[in-house]
């Protein structure tokens, strides 16, 4: 798993240490106080106080986005890079660091990480290194890992999605919509949360929307079966909000307390189906829409995504085939791009092979 992302950054990591050798230790007491250039938003108060101009200088764009971070951080709680990065030690220059920030978005942007979040990812770590200086107990290549391990956890913060504690929460019946494209793992996606769902002793009906395929009913019946939960199913070509509609009624009256509803997945640029998840969506009025994407597809995920929550408005993201995907690109970027998090992800085809998302499970796979 993220296998070629992990060999990728582990080689910048690798590189940092020749760089390393380079650089000149500085003490506390080496450095002039009074370089205006050297001024930047960690820095402690008395030494920032200079009534000096500094020389006018083209800003480039790197550097006015970095600028416009500054203040909102300048309050932040201290980052792991910040603890090891501080006023005295090696001084981390700006040529060798822009190169390896360079060969760091190359592996990122070959990885499928989308462009937005490459470019946050960069700027977190130049802004948390440059000029900065570390001490003699560290390496360079710890306070890169640690600086890029920072910036990675900025952009998955977004990622906090506590299911069993949000579902207990809500009213039965709950009703969970999934939508994405055909070969996803959808359906299997749906079983493996009615299998969750069974363990943590809540009753499932499960509606079988796709009514375009017979397979994907059939399918779905198979996997009812296996479970010994209910299906509600209507012949091909019914209508897929009728089917929804009497799904909920059958978990209204039974009291069971959660509707796990299938959808049809043409390609997501297919207005007609655009339309049958709107309707569905408002006659089923789900507490839940969940985009089911295939991580290997990587950045058409997130485009995927992108399409759906235009046109119902998703609240979380199952990402599918994580086992199978070296690249990790979607994992990375797809909950920062749309502003969802990732509920869960799939790493295999058995009914447990279904794990909670969250950051810290995302880092050590990246960084262990
Ligand atoms: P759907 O068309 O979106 O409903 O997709 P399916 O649920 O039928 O899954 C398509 C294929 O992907 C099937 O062969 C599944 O066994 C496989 N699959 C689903 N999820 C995973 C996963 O997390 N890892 C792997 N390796 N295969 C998966």
């Amino acid at each position: 798993m993220f296998d070629s992302l992990k060999s990728k950054l582990k080689n910048i990591f690798n590189k940092s240490s020749e760089i390393d050798s380079e650089i000149i230790y500085e003490k506390k007491e080496d450095i002039p106080v009074a370089e205006p250039e050297k001024k930047t938003f960690s820095q402690p108060s008395e030494i920032q106080e200079q009534p000096s101009i500094p020389e006018e200088k083209p800003v480039s764009r790197k550097e006015q986005l970095k600028k416009s971070k500054e203040a909102k951080k300048e309050s932040a709680p201290k980052s792991h890079s910040e603890k090891m990065v501080g006023d005295s030690g090696k001084k981390i220059k700006e040529d060798p660091l822009d190169d390896l920030l360079d060969e760091l978005e190359v592996a990122l942007l070959e990885s499928d990480v989308a462009y937005p979040v490459t470019e946050e990812i960069i700027l977190g770590v130049r802004d948390n290194l440059l000029n900065k200086k570390y001490g003699r107990q560290f390496t360079l290549e710890e306070v890169v890992e640690t600086a890029v391990k920072d910036a990675v956890r900025n952009v998955l913060k977004i990622n906090e999605f506590n299911f069993e504690g949000w579902l207990n929460e809500q009213k039965s019946p709950v009703v969970i919509m999934f939508v994405g494209i055909n070969g996803t793992g959808k359906t299997t996606a749906i079983a493996k949360i009615a299998n969750l769902l069974s363990k943590m002793e809540k009753s499932v009906v499960l509606a079988a929307c796709d009514t375009f395929r017979a397979g994907a009913i059939e399918q779905l019946s198979i996997h009812a079966d296996r479970l010994g939960v209910k299906i509600v199913k209507q012949s091909q070509d019914a209508d897929p909000s009728a089917v929804a509609f009497d799904a909920i009624e059958h978990a209204k009256s039974k009291r069971k307390d959660v509707v796990l509803i299938d959808t049809a997945g043409r390609m997501q640029t297919n207005n007609n189906l655009i339309d049958e998840m709107k309707k569905i969506s408002k006659i089923a009025k789900p507490t839940l829409k969940i985009f089911v994407g295939d991580a290997l597809a990587g950045n058409d995920a997130i485009e995927q995504a992108k399409v759906f929550d235009g046109a119902i408005g998703i609240d979380a993201i199952i990402l599918t085939k994580i086992d199978t995907d070296a690249k990790g690109g979607a994992a990375l970027s797809i909950a920062h791009t749309i502003g969802k998090p990732i509920a869960f992800v799939c790493d295999g085809q058995e009914y447990d092979d279904l794990q909670p998302f969250d950051s810290e499970w995302m880092l050590e796979r990246l960084f262990s």
